[in-house]
């Protein structure tokens, strides 16, 4: 419900300096236009989707289009949610059998709570779960994932460590097929500092999995720590050139995330955003919801 959002979203930075500025400002006017200028660009909204942002609205306000502050706030309600529609895109996994998911991200970002979650999600809505422990690179993945399959009652094929992460997937990818699973999810390693050797594996994770299902994997998703601002860009950046990300999982927006960083994500990429963090049990993974999210955010 728009109300979870809401309880979830309103601790969030840019909720709350978005509040305290029209409580102080009350009045429409010029220096309004400005101080919600630095409040979208201080909360990670991104310097030009701003810039563009209130230039737009200090247009109308001088057309008198706008009769008081609120009027404006409904405006910038409005704005802020037609530049998050086209990327409300629920990721859909049916039609596939099993339908592959690749989840690719850095270290912290919270790739494997993510899993954990979409596990619980898919599970209750019915489907068969396999998870890959393809992080083979740290040991406390491995064992991190195989606690949330068993939480979960879904099944976790690892290897021991060190094992290749392309021959887990791809073992997995075998199993899932014989097993009759629905949607196998297969995690990956986040080192980026060696960003040569990120690049090999996920290309090979890639490749193998092609030899069993042309198709897969079937998604791409990158899980995105919502409290890095303007870096997350930067990452999904670096990420695109190695492996075709489909699809985008903002995390930790319940916390001192601040949360613009989902307006210039998508305004920088417009890929998929498929669901967003907000909280740290199973069920605080909610499907991305444009409206849902701009309501949680404003006043
Ligand atoms: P990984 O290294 O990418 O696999 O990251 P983890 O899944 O281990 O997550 C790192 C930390 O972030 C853990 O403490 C998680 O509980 C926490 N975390 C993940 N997602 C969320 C979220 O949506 N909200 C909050 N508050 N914490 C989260």
């Amino acid at each position: 419900t728009k109300r979870g959002w809401r309880e979830r979203l309103s601790g969030n930075a840019f909720a709350r300096s978005l509040s305290s500025l029209f409580v102080r400002h009350p009045k429409l006017d010029d220096d309004l236009l400005d101080e919600l200028e630095t409040t979208l660009i201080t909360a990670d909204v991104g310097v030009e989707a701003s810039t563009e942002l209130v230039d737009s609205l200090r247009k109308r306000m001088h057309k008198r289009e706008f009769a008081d502050a609120p009027a404006l706030l409904a405006a910038l309600r409005q704005a802020l949610i037609a530049l998050l529609r086209p990327v409300e895109q629920p990721l859909d996994v049916r039609g596939r059998q099993p339908f592959v998911v690749l989840v690719v991200g850095i270290n912290g970002a919270g790739k494997t709570t993510t899993i954990g979650k979409l596990a619980r999600r898919w599970r209750d809505e019915r489907h068969a779960v396999m998870l890959a422990a393809g992080d083979t690179f740290r040991a406390a993945a491995v064992e991190q994932l195989k606690t949330w399959g068993e939480r979960n009652q879904v099944p976790v094929i690892s290897q021991g460590q060190d094992a290749d992460a392309a021959s887990v997937i791809f073992d997995a990818l075998q199993a899932a097929r014989s097993r009759g699973i629905d949607v196998l999810i297969a995690d990956t390693a986040g080192r980026l500092h060696t960003q040569g050797g990120l690049m090999d594996e996920l290309g090979k994770i890639a490749r193998v999995l092609k030899k069993i299902d042309d198709a897969a994997p079937h998604e791409v998703l990158m899980v995105i720590d919502g409290t890095t601002g303007q870096n997350a860009v930067n990452q999904v950046r670096q990420f695109r050139q190695i492996v075709g990300v489909t699809g985008l999982v903002v995390t930790k927006l319940d916390g001192t995330a601040k949360g613009g960083v989902v307006f210039a994500l998508a305004r920088e990429f417009g890929l998929p955003i498929r669901y967003v963090g907000l909280g740290e049990t199973a069920t605080d993974l909610r499907v991305f919801e444009a409206e849902a999210f701009v309501d949680g955010l404003l006043p």
